[in-house]
C-alpha cells in the first residue's frame, strides 16, 4: 500500500524518534508503576498509542477515525497500539459493549498484539494503583479531601471572568485527608458527601486547574470489579495515569480535551517526582474529531434511538455505528479508505456523508460481482417468443477482471423489468420502453415495445414487446440495430424472490443535532422502504454476500436474516449520489 500521508502527528513522532526520546526504554509487557515497568525486557515497540473507548455504547464512525489513526501510527512506526477500556463509570458500562467493541476493532482489521504482548487492558484493573497514587499525592500535599458537596464545589469554582474560592478544607493536614480517603474507600460515607480534590490553583484561568475532583463516592457495582470499590476516579486524572501505567508515548485525543492537557501533565509530573512513574512520560496531542453530516454520533443520542425503538437495535443498517455500517454492507476497507481520505488535522470541520458513501463505491467497484435484480417489478411479455422456450444469455461476472469468468441466466417469454423502464407517455429524452421504441435487454435481445395491459384502475400490469431474433448480445450482427436504451431484466420463471430493504439516510437534515435542535424531528421517514424484488437466477444470498446490482447500486445479504432460500437484501449505497442538491 502507498506510503501514508504525512500529518502533524507523524512529524512529532519523527522528531521524537530522531532525538531518541524512547530509545532503550524498558517495558515489562505489563502495565504498572515504575517499580513494575522497569523489570521488563527491552522494549522493541518504538512508540505506543492507545484507543481508549468507554464501554457505554457501540462504536460509531467517529471512533473509526480514532482507531485508524492510533492503530495506523503503531503499524507504520513499528509500535504498539493498546485497546484500553476506559471503564471508570460503573453506572453506564456493560459487558455487552466491551464485546461489541472488541468485535468491531477486529473487524476493522486491527489488533492489539505486539510480539508476545496482548495489549488489551481495562482501566478498572488499575484502581488499586490509582488509589496508591492518590495517597501519595495527598501525603505530598498535592491533594485533599473536601467535605463540600458537589453543589458547593460548583458554586465556589468561579467563572471564566471570576476567580474561584478556596474550599475551607483545602489546607487541612495531610493525615486528616488520608484518613478520610481511607474511610471513603471503606464505604463509610454516602455518595457525594466527600470528594478527593487536586490542590492546584482556584485562581487559574483554566477552569480545569481549579482543584479538580479526583475521586467521588459512588456506591455502585462495576461490571468487572463488582463491589470492590465505592470510590471511582474521574476521567481527567484516571486517563493520564492509565496512559503512564501502560507506557503510552503518544496519547492522541480529540480537541475538546485540549484544556485538560495542563492537568494531564500536572498529574504525571507530580507522580513522576514522587517516583511512581517511569520516564519518559506520555504526552497528549489533540486532533479534530469527525463530524459527519446527516448523522448523530453522540452515544447518548444513539442509545436513545435504540431504547425508543426508532431503529432496530445498535446494528440497524441505518445506524452510524460500525455494527450498523457492517450490516448495511460497508466493508472494513471502505471505512479505512474513508479515514485515510479524511486525513488528520487540528481544524474542526464537517465532512459530507457522501464522502463515506463514495469510499464504499470506490472499494466495491473493483471487487463486487455484478448481478441483476429487479426491485420494482412489472411483467414484460415477449409476444413473439415461443412459450416454454429457454435459452442462455451470458454476462461478465465483473467488467474489471476477465479471469472472474462469466455468468449465465435464461431468457424466456416472460420477464421481470423495472416498472420505471416503461412509460406509456414518455417524457423527452426517455430512451427506454414506450410503444414503438426499441431497447436492448442487457445481455439479451433487442425488443420493440408494442403496448401494455392495464387493470381496472389504469395501472400497467404487463408490458408487451417483440424481440428481433438476429440481435442477441455476443452474436455477429447483434449491433446491426442501434438503440439508445439498455435495460435489465430477469426471467420470471427462474428469478429468485427476495425481500429488499431500500435503506436511505436516517436523517433528512444535514445537521440533525446542531444547536439545540430536536434530532428526532429530523428522522427521515423514508429511511427504510421494504420491497419484494427478483434476483438473477443462481444468486446465492448467503449472509454477508455483496454484489453490485447493475444500474441500482451495491447490495448485501443481511448478515442476520438472509438465507439462500429466503434472501433478505440490504441496499448499501446507490451507484450515484442521489442527494446532490
Ligand atoms: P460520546 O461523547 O458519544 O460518549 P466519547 O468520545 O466519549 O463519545 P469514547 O468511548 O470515550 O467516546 O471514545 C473513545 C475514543 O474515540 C476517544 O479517544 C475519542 O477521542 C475518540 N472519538 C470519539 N468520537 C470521535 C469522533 N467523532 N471523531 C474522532 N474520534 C472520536
Ligand atoms: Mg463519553
Ligand atoms: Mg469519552
Amino acid at each position: 500500500s502507498p506510503a501514508p500521508l504525512s500529518n502533524f502527528l507523524r512529524t512529532i513522532i519523527d522528531n521524537d524518534l530522531a532525538k531518541g526520546r524512547y530509545a532503550g526504554k524498558r517495558w515489562a509487557g505489563k502495565p504498572g508503576p515504575a517499580s513494575v515497568q522497569q523489570q521488563g525486557s527491552v522494549d522493541t515497540a518504538q512508540i505506543r498509542t492507545r484507543f481508549p473507548p468507554e464501554p457505554n455504547g457501540y462504536l460509531h464512525i467517529g471512533h473509526a477515525k480514532a482507531i485508524c489513526l492510533n492503530f495506523g501510527l503503531a503499524r507504520d512506526y513499528h509500535g504498539a497500539c493498546h485497546l484500553r477500556f476506559d471503564d471508570t463509570n460503573p453506572e453506564k458500562e456493560e459487558e455487552e459493549y466491551v464485546n461489541a467493541i472488541i468485535d468491531m476493532v477486529q473487524w476493522l482489521g486491527f489488533d492489539w498484539t505486539y510480539g508476545e504482548e496482548s495489549n488489551c487492558y481495562f482501566a478498572s484493573d488499575y484502581f488499586g494503583y490509582m488509589y496508591l497514587f492518590a495517597q501519595e499525592l495527598v501525603r505530598a500535599g498535592h491533594a485533599y479531601v473536601d467535605e463540600q458537596n458537589a453543589e458547593q464545589i460548583r458554586a465556589m469554582r468561579g467563572t471564566l471572568t471570576e476567580k474561584g474560592k478556596d474550599s475551607p478544607w483545602r489546607n487541612r493536614p495531610a493525615e486528616e485527608s488520608l484518613a478520610l480517603l481511607e474511610e471513603m474507600r471503606q464505604g463509610k460515607h454516602p455518595d457525594g458527601s466527600l470528594a478527593l480534590r487536586a490542590k492546584i490553583d482556584m485562581g487559574s484561568p483554566n477552569m480545569n486547574m481549579r482543584d479538580p475532583v479526583m475521586y467521588r463516592i459512588r456506591h455502585a457495582a462495576h461490571h468487572r470489579s463488582g463491589n470492590e470499590w465505592c470510590i471511582y476516579p474521574m476521567y481527567a486524572w484516571a486517563h493520564p495515569v492509565e496512559d503512564a501505567l501502560e507506557g503510552i508515548t503518544h496519547s492522541v485525543c480529540t480537541l475538546e480535551f485540549e484544556d485538560q492537557r495542563p492537568f494531564y501533565d500536572w498529574i504525571l509530573n507530580h507522580l513522576a517526582e514522587l517516583g511512581q512513574l517511569s520516564l519518559p512520560l506520555p504526552r497528549q496531542y489533540e486532533f479534530a474529531r469527525l463530524n459527519l453530516s446527516y448523522v448523530v454520533t453522540s452515544k447518548r443520542k444513539l442509545l436513545q434511538l435504540v431504547r425508543e425503538g426508532r431503529v432496530n437495535g445498535w446494528d440497524d443498517p441505518r445506524m452510524p455505528t460500525l455494527a450498523g455500517l457492517r450490516r448495511r454492507g460497508y466493508t472494513p476497507e471502505s471505512i479505512r479508505l474513508f479515514c485515510e481520505r479524511l486525513g488528520v488535522s487540528k481544524a474542526d470541520s464537517r465532512i459530507d456523508y457522501s464522502v463515506l458513501e463514495q469510499a464504499l463505491r470506490d472499494d466495491l467497484d473493483p471487487k463486487a460481482m455484478r448481478t441483476v435484480a429487479v426491485i420494482d417489478p412489472v411483467k414484460l411479455v415477449i409476444t413473439n417468443y415461443p412459450e416454454g422456450q429457454t435459452e442462455l444469455c451470458h454476462a461478465p461476472r465483473t467488467p474489471h477482471d476477465s479471469a472472474a469468468g462469466s455468468r449465465e441466466f435464461p431468457f424466456t417469454r416472460e420477464l421481470w423489468i423495472e416498472r420505471d423502464d416503461f412509460k406509456e407517455d414518455p417524457p423527452k429524452k426517455y430512451f427506454r420502453l414506450f410503444p414503438g421504441n426499441t431497447v436492448r435487454l442487457k445481455y439479451g435481445y433487442i425488443v420493440k415495445c408494442t403496448g401494455c395491459v392495464k387493470n381496472e384502475h389504469g395501472d400497467v400490469i404487463e408490458v408487451q414487446a417483440e424481440y428481433l431474433p438476429e440481435t442477441k448480445s455476443g452474436t455477429p450482427g447483434s449491433d446491426s440495430v442501434k438503440v439508445k436504451g439498455n435495460i435489465t431484466w430477469v426471467s420470471a420463471a427462474h428469478a429468485v424472490a427476495a425481500e429488499i430493504r431500500m435503506y436511505d439516510r436516517l436523517f433528512s437534515d444535514p445537521h440533525p443535532d446542531a444547536g439545540d435542535k430536536d434530532f428526532l424531528a429530523a428522522l427521515n421517514p423514508e429511511s427504510c422502504q421494504v420491497v419484494q424484488g427478483w434476483l438473477e437466477p443462481g444468486t446465492q444470498a448467503a449472509p454477508g454476500a455483496t454484489w453490485q446490482f447493475e444500474r441500482l447500486g451495491y447490495f448485501v445479504a443481511d448478515r442476520h436474516e438472509s438465507t439462500p432460500e429466503k434472501p433478505v437484501i440490504n441496499r448499501a449505497v446507490t451507484l450515484k449520489d442521489s442527494w446532490v442538491q
